[in-house]
């Protein structure tokens, strides 16, 4: 029997399947101009789906029979750029991730539905290359800073550390001056934008007809156009969130990582990616120079910055006449306590609002109290799907749990024992909003967290009657710690600073001493002095000490020793399979499989598996595999080897799994 030749195209569908599907030739149409990338329409199960086409099957050595053809050819060129089509590519080796998911989450909507790309078509923006005189005298850190980045000419990552307030978006804004001169393009990548409007303010006002914007908040019809003028040239620089890193650029020169400690840059489920980690990837193969600034870098950053892989630039000290803040440690051991705020701390506000300053106080828990309690048994209001304690919210008088959003009225008596009168514990801001209030009747007192800040534009209308000197104290969670620059703020409180050294994730302290700093980073910004305040219950922890009398380096340095002694990140290598479903059994169950499938080794150990720190979330029981390995590609080959077999596993129905390289987050 004749078996007649015949070439299939090796499709890759957005689906959690790390697996090309073969598809025949279309039917109609011309095919054989397809490269990798190429946008095609199939049918998928009882579905259509938009793939992307991998590459040809010239010789197939199984029956055409069972296969259908490629529905569509969408694309006579492709959509991605080359750099950007390389990133997914390297990025789903790296986090074992089907590439067809990566490649459909790297293109905005519209097109992930197979809109035309002829067909996209918009007004151009004013193509003026003129950029607005600035008037700053740079200090000297500043231009050594800026003419190190401008001397780059390939690759090279700068670690630009600057403590608070020295001018870092300054730097950010000449060298971009530069790049944009030379007619190329630059990313800067931020936090959250609508946390901080007003470093977009500064760049546009600086830049104003060449900047444009991207993170969550558009409409898809305007994440499309960023899209588009990012992909033509016309838009010289692009300011984005973590999933900016994905978007094509005619003549990509810089990149710019603000805060680059922050962790909303590491994408936490579906595909879990470090926006940061991708950048640096990304200018490696496009032989462009990247910037990744803070005044707290992350161990990780830090680390490699001492290991001479990054270039180090400081600036030590604050820009203009502002100095750092002064930092007060208050012991609130034996001390009264209103509300959670002492004596101490209520009489520095007092004169900071005598002098017509304003104050800002730090509490990072929401709602008004975190726990409500018997007081005749000791029962508690838990989350039935959780099974944590759950948050008054005064506001809407309910009970809320933050773990899974779900939401009670609070109950009128203990379910237990019948008592009638239930204790809150505990403070969260709403509390310290009622107290401070009580306090200072004639100040405006503000709370800036996720309840207050959730309706469009709220956060916004908050920051500007900030400025404009409207309110006189400021209550908020850790939103309030992200660059903003509040001139009149002289004194800034932090409400307990302890939860970070109890915590069972190990890089806890790390975070604690981040927020800390930048916390305290808002104080004193411009002509006057600030004061810091801390409460605490252990004034005399060392980690404490060095992070406020000495410096973020010498805190970190400590914590850096600490990793090294007990083997951590950044001196071996994690990832973390993670396993939920509706009995513990069957999660642990799922992972035991995967731990009895691996191929061991005497570089790379696995740990556990067992119940996640939070075992049971929205309903379903959460367990836990850590692999650690001692370099890099010891941890890739393991995880190369072990994924296919995952895929065989028969309990993989009943559970629902993922794997995170690098996590960030142990819960
Ligand atoms: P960072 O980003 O490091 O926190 P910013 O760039 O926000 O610091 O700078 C803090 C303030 O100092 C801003 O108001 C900025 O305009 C100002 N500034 C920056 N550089 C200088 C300088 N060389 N001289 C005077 N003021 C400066
Ligand atoms: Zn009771
Ligand atoms: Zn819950």
């Amino acid at each position: 029997m004749a078996i007649e030749s015949f070439v299939t195209l090796k499709i890759a569908v957005p689906r959690p399947i790390r697996h090309y599907f073969d598809y025949l030739p279309p039917v109609q149409g011309p095919w054989r101009h397809l490269q990798p990338g190429y946008r095609v329409r199939v049918s998928f199960g009882r579905r259509e789906e938009i793939g992307f086409f991998m590459g040809f099957n010239e010789n197939p050595n199984f029956s055409a029979e069972a296969l259908k053809p490629v529905l569509e050819v969408l694309d006579n060129q492709l959509i991605f750029d080359g750099h950007v089509f390389l990133l997914c590519e390297k990025a789903a080796d790296y986090y074992h991730f089907p590439l067809g998911e990566i490649l459909h989450h790297a293109l905005p909507k519209k097109l992930r539905e197979g809109k035309s790309l002829e067909k996209t078509k918009f007004a151009k923006i004013n193509k003026s290359t003129t950029t607005k005189e600035d008037h700053l005298s740079l200090n000297e850190s500043q231009k050594n800073a800026i003419a190190a980045i401008q001397r780059a000419s390939s690759f090279q990552v700068f670690l630009l550390n600057g403590v608070t307030g020295s001018g870092k978006t300054e730097v950010y804004l000449q060298v971009i001056k530069k790049i944009i001169l030379e007619g190329k393009q630059v990313l800067v990548l931020v936090p959250e934008i609508g946390l901080t409007p007003q470093t977009l303010t500064r760049f546009a006002e600086r830049f104003s007809e060449l900047s444009v914007v991207l993170h969550s908040g558009l409409t898809e019809k305007q994440r499309l156009h960023t899209w588009c003028l990012s992909r033509s040239g016309e838009a010289k620089i692009v300011i984005g969130t973590r999933s900016s890193i994905f978007l094509p650029f005619q003549n990509l020169g810089l990149i710019i990582i603000d805060e680059e400690h922050d962790l909303s840059f590491k994408q936490q489920e579906g595909f879990r990616y470090h926006a940061r980690d991708l950048a640096i990837l990304r200018a490696h193969f496009q032989k462009i120079p990247i910037v990744l600034g803070s005044a707290t870098p992350s161990l990780d950053t830090l680390f490699k910055a001492e290991m001479g892989k990054f270039s180090p630039l400081f600036l030590p000290h604050r820009a203009g006449n502002a100095e750092l803040p002064a930092c007060k440690v208050i012991d609130i051991r034996n001390q009264f306590l209103e509300e959670g705020v002492s004596n101490a701390l209520l009489s520095e506000i007092k004169n900071h609002l005598n002098a017509n300053n304003q104050v800002m106080l730090f509490l990072n828990r929401r709602g008004y109290a975190p726990l409500i309690i018997c007081h005749a048994c000791g029962w508690m209001v838990n989350c039935r799907r959780c099974e944590k304690r759950m948050t008054y919210h005064d506001f809407s008088k309910r009970m809320h749990c933050h773990h899974c959003d779900y939401q009670k009225i609070l109950p009128k008596q203990c379910e237990s024992c019948g008592e009638k009168k239930l204790q809150s514990i505990g403070q969260g801001t709403e509390q310290l909003e009622q107290v401070l209030q009580k306090h200072f009747p004639s100040a405006s007192v503000v709370r800036i967290d996720r309840d207050t800040t959730k309706r469009k534009n709220a956060m916004e209308t908050i920051l500007n009657d900030i400025q404009s000197g409207k309110h006189h104290i400021l209550i908020g969670t850790q939103m309030l710690a992200k660059g903003h620059h509040f001139p009149n703020v002289t004194l800034v409180g932090i409400i307990d600073a302890d939860g970070g050294f109890f915590s069972s994730d190990f890089r806890a302290l790390e975070r604690m001493g981040q927020l800390v700093l930048q916390v305290a980073g808002r104080a004193g910004r411009h002509e006057k002095k600030g004061t810091v305040m801390i409460q605490t219950h252990h004034p005399d922890h060392p980690l404490l000490h060095q992070l406020l009398k000495e410096s973020y380096k010498v805190f970190a340095d400590t914590l850096l020793i600490e990793r090294k002694l007990a083997g951590l990140p950044p001196f071996s290598f994690f990832a973390l399979f993670r396993a939920d479903a509706y009995q513990t059994e069957i999660a642990l169950a799922f992972l035991q499989k995967i731990k009895e499938i691996s191929v061991s080794n005497q570089k790379v150990f696995l740990l556990g598996p067992i119940p996640a720190p939070m075992p049971k979330r929205a309903g379903r029981y959460r367990a836990q595999l850590l692999i650690q390995a001692e370099t890099r590609p010891l941890l890739q080959n393991f995880l190369k080897k072990l994924l296919p077999e995952i895929e065989k596993i028969s309990l993989k129905t009943k559970v629902r799994w993922s794997l995170d390289v690098d996590p960030l987050e142990m819960f």
